[in-house]
Parts: structure tokens; sequence; C-alpha cells
């Protein structure tokens, strides 16, 4: 096998990887990429359609200078590629007025001063007649939230980088790395290579590469939805906005407009159904659907 020198080694090419293939080279750096499995699988953590970005994060304050940043970094990707990635539809957190959900995005949102209404159910169930908020719960209704696209966020990063001089290798996982100071060696089934940095961004399989542990990360099995409603129109894009719903279990569901695919996107947020990432049924069985649609069946009824 023969070694090849980079300046930087990307291990996995998903949401994190593919944006660090990407900054990295932008730096003028001479990097690799390494993906276990073709360009646009969806094996990983980072496929179908959208994902939910939001300003007032319920989970801690201190996230929302990161959101900050984050916006103004896909705003320059977003320029820089042509390609649009991020639709602001609003965004509505919905639970109990002392629920984890409500209370925290409201600190984060007066903690940083951000933009932000709250609406009791009824004004939510005006604006919005999809939703059915119960009499004692709250929205918290914030402007700047919305949904990204993955598959073409990834693919964007890929495809800058590459222009930029990257190089990203697919179906090459990585097997094994040994680092000593100033050097990491990575191998996979056609070569090894090195460079003074590795940054390894696997995601579920992070501890399989790195260690339990070194990053005790377990892989837990989420089904999505995509649901036929029986008035579509309720859930157009430009009418309906991204939602978070704590419900009394505990439990947390959230959903999106109509975007293109067929149906309207509908998830649990956890499942706690932790799993192998490589050996986990893919398919969604009745006892998901079960459980989906004790969550929404009240709360979402056109779905
Ligand atoms: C169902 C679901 C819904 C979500 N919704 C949201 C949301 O609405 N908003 C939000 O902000 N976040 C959301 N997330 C979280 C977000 O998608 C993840 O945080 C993000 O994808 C993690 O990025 P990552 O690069 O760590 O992992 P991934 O995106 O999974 O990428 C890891 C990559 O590494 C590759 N890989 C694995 N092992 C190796 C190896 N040995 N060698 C080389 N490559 C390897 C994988 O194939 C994969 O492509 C959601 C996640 C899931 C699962």
């Amino acid at each position: 096998m023969n070694a090849t020198e980079y300046d930087v080694i990307v291990a996995g090419l998903g949401a994190m990887g593919s944006s660090s293939l990407y900054r990295l080279s932008q730096r003028g750096l001479r990097v690799l990429g390494l993906e276990a499995f073709s360009a646009g699988h969806r094996l990983g953590s980072w496929h179908g359609e959208s994902r939910v970005i939001r300003m007032a994060y319920y989970e801690h304050p201190d996230y929302v200078p990161l959101l900050r940043r984050a916006y103004e970094l896909w705003a320059e990707v977003e320029r820089e590629s042509g390609e649009r990635l991020l639709t602001i539809t609003g965004g509505l957190m919905i639970g109990a007025p002392d629920s984890e959900l409500v209370v925290g995005s409201l600190t984060s949102a007066r903690q940083h001063g951000l933009d932000h209404e709250m609406l009791t159910a009824a004004e939510t169930n005006r604006r919005y007649p999809a939703l059915q908020l119960q009499e004692s719960e709250v929205a918290l209704w914030e402007p700047r939230a919305g949904f990204l696209r993955p598959e073409r966020c990834v693919e964007t990063f890929v495809r800058l980088a590459q222009t930029a001089g990257a190089e990203a290798r697919y179906d090459e996982p990585v097997r094994s790395w040994q680092a000593s100071p100033g050097r990491v060696e990575v191998t996979t089934d056609v070569g090894c290579y090195t460079a003074p940095l590795a940054v390894f961004a696997c995601g579920a399989r992070i501890a399989r590469v790195l260690g339990e542990d070194a990053v005790p990360v377990r892989a837990e099995r989420i089904p999505l939805f995509w649901m036929q409603p029986s008035q579509p129109d309720l859930f157009a894009l430009g009418r309906f906005p991204v939602y978070l719903w704590e419900i009394p279990d505990g439990g947390h569901f959230y959903g999106f407009p109509h975007v293109e695919w067929p149906g309207v996107k509908v998830a649990r947020h956890h499942t706690g159904d932790f799993c192998d990432a490589d050996d986990v049924d893919r398919s969604v069985n009745e006892a998901d659907e079960r459980r989906l649609r004790s969550a929404i069946a009240e709360r979402l009824p056109a779905l």
C-alpha cells in the first residue's frame, strides 16, 4: 500500500464531514474525504428531505450564538453555490406552558433578544387550522425557523470542496487509524493515507471507528413518516410552518409543511430504540405507525 499525504483527512462525508471538507478546502488545505458508502446513500443520519433549523433552542441558550453563526454561514454557502438550501417557514414550539420545550425556547428567546411571540391555543389553531392544540397548551412562534434540504446541502458541500481541490473517495470506509505526534495514519481497504490532522465525522458509527470508551455514541432507530393529508392545502409550503410538539408522555414529535416528496413529513424526535446502525430494521412496521398516530391523531386530525 502506498501512503499518500494530505493536510487533513476527513472520515465520513455526511452532514458534519461534508461541511468540514468544504470549509477546510476553502482555506487552501489539501483535504481528503473518505466515505464508507456511495454518494447520496441513505444509510447515515443526513437524508430524508428536510431538517428543522431554529434559533430559540430549548435545549440551552448557549446554542443561540452558534445558531446565529450557522444562519450566516448557510447564507454564505447559498451565495457561493447558487443553490437554495434553507427555507424559512417560521416555527412553532408547542406544549404545556411549563413544558421543557416551551420554557426552554422562551428562555433562549428572551436571553438573546430573539424575535418571538407567545400564542394561545385558540390563536394557534386559528392561524394554522391543521393544528389542534388543547386549551391548556401554548405555542412559541419563532419567525426565523425553517428547514434545510440535507441531501442538497451535503451534495453542495462536496461539490464546492472538490472545486477547491479536495478529493472525495466513496465506498471506502476507514478501517483503522493510528496517531502519533503530528501525524495521523488512516487505513482503508484501498490504501493508507497520512496527514497532520484528521476529522472523524462517522455519525452513528463513530464508536466503531474511535472506540466505545472514547465516544460512547449509540445509534437510535427513528422512523420517519410522509402522511397523506385529507386537506393538503392546510400543509402547503408558505402557509404551514415547521413545528415541535411536546406531549404529556414527555416525548416530542415534529413536522414540516409539504415540501416536495409525496406526503407531509412527521416523526417522533426520539424513540429510545437503540440499535446497531448496520443491522437495523429500516422498514416501518405497524407498531411504529401506531405509536406515531397516537401522538398526532387528535393534534393533526388532517393527517
Ligand atoms: C431521523 C433524524 C431526524 C433529524 N432531524 C433533525 C432536524 O430536524 N434538525 C437538525 O438540526 N438535526 C436533525 N437530525 C440530526 C442530524 O441529521 C445529525 O446531527 C447529522 O446528520 C449528524 O451528522 P454526522 O456527520 O455526525 O453524521 P451523518 O450525517 O450520519 O454522517 C456520517 C457519515 O459517516 C459515514 N461513515 C460511517 N462510518 C464510516 C467509516 N468507517 N468510514 C468512512 N465513513 C463512514 C456514514 O456513511 C455517513 O455518511 C436528525 C437526525 C435523524 C436521524
